[in-house]
């Protein structure tokens, strides 16, 4: 379906002859959300003009959200829970919807019918007390008014409700402010029974998870996320003592290469205990070269040697983890490759050890 200035098009896909009789169906779901959202919105604009003076200047009805802009930026959270009771008010009051079409005449005097209800517009321009502007584009006959009996006159050509109760609900989700305006999200109908739906069953599946009740998920997540975050603080601590004492065995020289201290050996690791951590422990001191691996699902290996050792740690990754089929690489401190065959990781330290000799001795 497309709209200009030629009236409004609904393009098929196939070739209809002229003069053939066509019969359209409306998709009644689709209609009926589209209504709900969109009287919704000629309510939500009008509690808004009320509450705040803020006018509407957008709206967008989205597949999953809808959205107002309204003219300020400056709508707090206590806003929303007002104009959201308000809304809801006018909903319960089940109050007539009237689409009426008016002459130009019949119009300007609705704007000038000062005991009437406040108008707001939906035409492009605000008039002069901020409702419908009091007069027609040019070239336009007739206009057609939306009413919401003693509530809101609305100029709109959309699809309406019969009566707000038929709108069932209005939902407020949330604000952002887009340059000086404030765009509203809501959803309404049938649209807020779903969410309010998926959200109580989110809230169900959480609670049991908690084996309490939803209204004391509130107090403790907070304490759960407080909680996690001591353990990971206190893991952290145990692991680097793990690691350091660990390195204490695994650290001792196997062997020398000249001047330097050789360690290789194959390593089981403990839980939360990486191999990097190891490596980098073990090469602390003065003259070593540490060669380790692991032999678990694949096989790893690590690579270091201190500072001043005149080899470089990723060169002889980058030679060795081939050996067990890996990948891997580093720089000239440290070095870790992986993903290759455990059962070949000695002949991978084995070479490494060749390597380092020939390059030292
Ligand atoms: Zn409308």
């Amino acid at each position: 379906v497309s709209e200009d200035e030629r009236g409004v098009r609904h393009l098929v896909a196939g070739v209809i002859e002229a003069d053939a009789e066509v019969e359209g169906h409306i998709d009644w779901g689709r209609r009926f959300d589209h209504m709900q959202q969109h009287s919704g919105q000629h309510l939500l604009s009008r509690v808004f003009v009320n509450l705040r003076g803020a006018a509407t200047i957008g709206f967008h009805l989205g597949e999953e959200e809808c959205t107002i802009d309204l003219d300020r930026a400056d709508v707090a959270d206590k806003d929303f829970d007002e104009a959201e009771r308000r809304v809801n008010e006018l909903i319960f009051k089940n109050i007539p919807v009237m689409g009426t079409i008016h002459s130009a005449e019949e119009y300007e005097a609705m704007c000038r019918d000062v005991d009437g209800p406040d108008i707001v517009s939906r035409l492009p321009e605000k008039g002069e007390n901020g409702g419908m502007r009091s007069r027609l584009p040019a070239g336009a006959s007739s206009v057609r008014v939306i009413e919401i009996e003693g509530v809101d006159r609305a100029t709109c050509c959309g699809t309406h409700c019969r009566s707000t109760g038929e709108i069932g609900l209005v939902k407020i989700l949330g604000m952002e402010r887009v340059r000086q305006n404030a765009r509203i999200k809501f959803i309404c109908g049938g649209r807020a029974l779903r969410d309010y739906s998926a959200k109580h069953g989110m809230l169900r599946t959480l609670a049991s998870a908690f084996s309490t009740g939803w209204r004391e998920l509130g107090d403790i997540v907070p304490r759960l996320v407080e909680e996690n975050r001591e353990l990971s603080k206190s893991c952290e601590a145990l692991r680097t003592r793990l690691a350091s004492s660990m390195t204490g065995e695994i650290a001792a020289p196997t062997g020398a290469v000249g001047q330097f201290a050789l360690v290789k050996r194959i390593v089981t690791l403990a839980e939360g205990v990486s191999l990097k951590d190891i490596a980098l422990s073990a090469r602390e001191g003065e003259n070593r070269i540490v060669l380790l691996g692991v032999a678990a699902d694949t096989g790893l290996l690590a690579f270091a040697c201190s500072p001043g050792v005149p080899l470089s740690a990723g060169e002889l990754m980058k030679n060795c983890v081939t050996v067990m089929g890996g990948r891997g690489g580093g720089g000239k401190d440290f070095a870790q490759g992986g993903g290759g065959d455990p059962a070949r990781v000695q002949d991978a330290l084995d070479e490494a050890e060749r390597m380092v000799r020939e390059t030292l001795e």
